[in-house]
């Protein structure tokens, strides 16, 4: 069979034990998911019906990737496979079963805006501290409660997580939790966690769907399995206690989610699970030259709590890695794009043979504005989804009505947008009274008159009936036509069309985009339901990386490194490599948080195939402060035979081999004099706001700014001019811009990118 010619003979050996329990651990760039695809080819070739395999990706993208390479081997059956992220297929399982468990079919997916936004609400009607109850802190209790299958009832009669929450001043954390989920289940809403939670309660207290699914999915596979939560095990486990053919594939050295809940034991107790479970090794690093795989195992090996694994590669040798120091985060962000733009021409490389990869999303803004002004083509990834947009969340949430109209936030977001004259007195009277009748929201807007008097209770009647006639629109109409009705007669597009500003422009323009979207896919003929419901369920669920329209656009990459995880790229960078960024601050209080940044280091390093480069700055602008920052303790981990210095050290220590050590102690020594170069501007200026701020340099949405007329700027896109008028009240301010290039503009100051100059 030659479409396993290209494997290895361990790959081989794991590719072909397609029965029982297989696990695979193996380090960075040895071919684990290469054995998924292949396995999964070959299961097919075997005979095996693709509707029985399932294929659990930690990515929309991976599993994408995945399925053309399958359907290269076997074809368009490759599309019968069920594979994608666990949200993913088990939102799917959830809308065939979601009313045994209560929830309608067309239950609303809550996304991380949605859930915050509930939980704010519920603090404020609880009067409770927004400072010390914050809704991220919130949201990530009750997450972590999902994730380890606590529902609010178990919260509220566990002792222990009672006394937690008391001794960390917060003992209304129980009660938030169970109003949490008594709205969502009222809105027929589940957030991201719930979607593993409801599938974990659908098959413990239903055998015979349990049943169903154990016999439809006679072979599982898991990639990326050390980043699986306990609720993710335990669904994994379930669904295969039947045929027990399940293959896991990951690394523990690469388990860098613990922040969210995934437990390394997962991969560590696969054995306790499955006593007679086949392993396999993979040792032959394919990814990248021997000089990267030697740092990064100079680098894991500092780890205590590790599985022993050995890691090789016959690729070349390869050159050093070079690092880079910077005296601030926008030269250090120079000096990538001019590396970038001189090995590209040196070696002959595409820009997309590039990566950059950050600690923080924050970084990226040093290094977009630098790439630009060269004309360095990149696109960022992980960033806000085309889905998140204010304009698109806004004609969404009409849609989300129109399919389930008891979905609360989608209802709190719209009722009075494009205003109809329902004031937030009117929205107040209308949450007590479903609040103290236990109604819903929908009840009430629909029984308005009951509630609501005079001209209130019209508006919010005639609110009712539109999203009624809506629903009757998408009986009978395609995807297209009942978006663009909807479009249409919620006001939406009107409000857009009127607003002559560049930015109003661009926000009709993003809607124009979306309703292109869904005519392509009202006539896409591969998918026999094509409504706007369907269209519409995972749409919670996507990225910016699946709205991704030319995937092979020659464009630099740029990504944090948890979004990197399972890629590769020729030519790597990874900076802002600084004590308290990268190890970040707040993981310097334990080992165990040491050793998952050191974890994070560790994928960066192996993402690299050919080149990589490392760098830091020794200033960089922090929460609108500029701050002194020392060299990662990561610097001093790697091999200093594999590096190469791109700068002259300050300490002689190093330059004899020394560690970045010696350089730090050097830095705190205030060894000035080779930091003569200028800092940052700092413009300060009395505001029109209540209060002055020191503005950020760099390009940022300006509605704290300091802009006065008179004031040079330099907008992201359209250059340098002079601020001439400024209108408008806080949030609103609209700011006359007189462009050099492009003449005069009117542009609203919380949109706007702009840096003061
Ligand atoms: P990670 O831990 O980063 O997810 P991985 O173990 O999943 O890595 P893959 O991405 O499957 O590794 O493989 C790394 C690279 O090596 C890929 O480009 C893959 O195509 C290549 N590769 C793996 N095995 C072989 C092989 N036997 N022959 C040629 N190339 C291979
Ligand atoms: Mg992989």
């Amino acid at each position: 069979m030659d479409y396993l010619a290209g494997l290895n003979p361990s790959q081989r050996a794991a590719v072909e034990q397609t029965e029982g329990p297989v696990m695979i651990v193996a380090g960075a760039g040895s071919g684990k998911t290469r054995v998924i695809t292949f396995r999964v080819a070959h299961l097919i070739r075997k005979g095996v019906d693709p509707f029985h395999i399932l294929v659990l990706t930690f990515t929309n993208k991976a599993a994408k990737e995945m399925r053309e390479r399958i359907m290269s081997v076997v074809g368009q059956e490759a599309k019968n496979i069920w594979m994608g992220t666990f949200h993913s297929v088990f939102a799917r399982i959830l809308r065939v079963e979601a009313e045994l468990i209560g929830y309608p079919r067309n239950f609303t997916i809550y996304d991380t805006d949605d859930t915050k936004s509930l939980i704010r609400a519920i603090l404020k009607e609880m009067n409770l501290d927004d400072k010390l109850y914050n809704a991220n802190h919130v949201y990530g209790r009750i997450s972590s409660a999902k994730n380890n299958l606590i529902s609010p009832q178990e919260y509220n009669k566990n002792e222990a997580i009672m006394a937690e929450d008391i001794a960390n001043g917060r003992p209304q954390m129980g009660q938030i939790y169970m109003t949490y989920a008594q709205r969502c289940y009222r809105a027929g809403a589940m957030d991201f966690d719930d979607l593993l939670f409801k599938t974990n309660v659908l098959l413990n207290k239903y055998p015979e769907v349990l049943h169903k699914y154990q016999h439809q999915f006679k072979y599982l596979m898991v990639d990326e399995y050390q980043d699986t939560n306990f609720s993710q095990y335990l669904i994994v486990k379930r669904l295969a206690a039947v045929n027990e053919n399940i293959c896991v594939v990951g690394d523990d050295a690469q388990s860098i989610y613990a922040f969210r809940g995934a437990n390394i034991q997962n991969i560590l107790n696969f054995q306790k699970d499955y006593p007679d479970v086949q392993i396999f090794k993979l040792e032959q690093n394919y990814r990248s030259t021997k000089m990267i795989v030697n740092a990064a195992n100079s680098v894991i090996e500092k780890n205590q709590n590790q599985l022993e694994k050995n890691v090789f590669s016959e690729n070349e040798d390869g050159e050093k890695i070079k690092v880079a120091r910077a005296f601030s985060d926008n030269e250090e962000g120079k000096i990538v794009a001019e590396a970038i733009t001189q090995e590209r021409a040196l070696k002959n490389l595409r820009y997309k043979d590039f990566a950059i990869l950050y600690r923080t999303n924050a970084q990226s803004r040093a290094m977009e504005e630098a790439l630009r002004k060269i004309n360095v083509p990149y696109k960022l990834y992980g960033g806000t989804s085309f889905y998140q947009r204010k304009e698109i969340k806004d004609l969404i949430a009409y849609f989300r009505l129109t399919f389930n109209p008891n979905d609360e936030e989608a209802l709190k977001r719209v009722i009075n947008y494009p205003r109809r004259g329902i004031g937030d007195t009117t929205v107040e009277k209308i949450l007590v009274a479903a609040d103290q009748q236990q109604y819903r929201l929908w009840d009430v807007v629909v029984n308005a008159h009951t509630f609501l008097d005079g001209r209130s209770a019209n508006a919010v009647g005639n609110f009712g009936l539109m999203i009624q006639s809506f629903q009757a629109v998408a009986k009978t109409n395609s995807a297209f036509d009942t978006a663009m009705h909807i479009a249409q007669h919620s006001g939406i597009l009107k409000d857009l069309y009127e607003d002559k500003s560049v930015e109003g422009l661009s926000r009709y323009e993003n809607i124009q985009e979306l309703l292109n979207g869904i005519k392509e896919f009202s006539e896409r003929e591969d998918i026999e339901e094509r409504g706007l419901d369907v269209f519409m369920q995972d749409i919670a669920l996507l990225t910016n990386d699946d709205n991704d329209k030319d995937p092979n656009a020659d464009t630099v990459s740029m990504m944090t490194i948890h979004a990197s995880k399972g890629l590769e790229f020729p030519v790597v960078f990874i900076v802002g490599l600084e004590e308290n960024l990268f190890p970040s601050q707040l993981s310097l209080n334990s080992r165990s948080e040491l050793e998952e940044e050191r974890r994070l280091f560790y994928v960066a390093v192996t993402r690299a195939e050919k080149k990589l480069h490392l760098s830091y700055a020794t200033s960089r602008y922090r929460w609108g402060t500029l701050n002194n920052c020392e060299p990662s303790r990561f610097l001093d981990e790697l091999n200093p035979a594999c590096l190469e210095l791109d700068f002259k050290p300050r300490s002689t220590a190093m330059e004899t081999g020394g560690s970045f050590q010696s350089e730090r102690m050097a830095w705190k020594q205030k060894d000035t004099e080779s930091y003569s170069k200028p800092k940052p501007k700092i413009v300060k200026t009395t505001s029109i706001l209540p209060k002055a701020h020191v503005p950020t340099p760099g390009f940022a949405p300006s509605d704290t700014s300091v802009l006065q007329v008179g004031m040079e700027v330099e907008h992201e896109r359209f250059g340098f001019g002079k601020v001439v008028n400024l209108e408008g009240n806080r949030p609103d301010i609209k700011a006359t811009i007189f462009f050099k290039e492009l003449g005069q503009k009117q542009l609203l100051l919380k949109f706007a990118k702009l840096r003061i100059v």
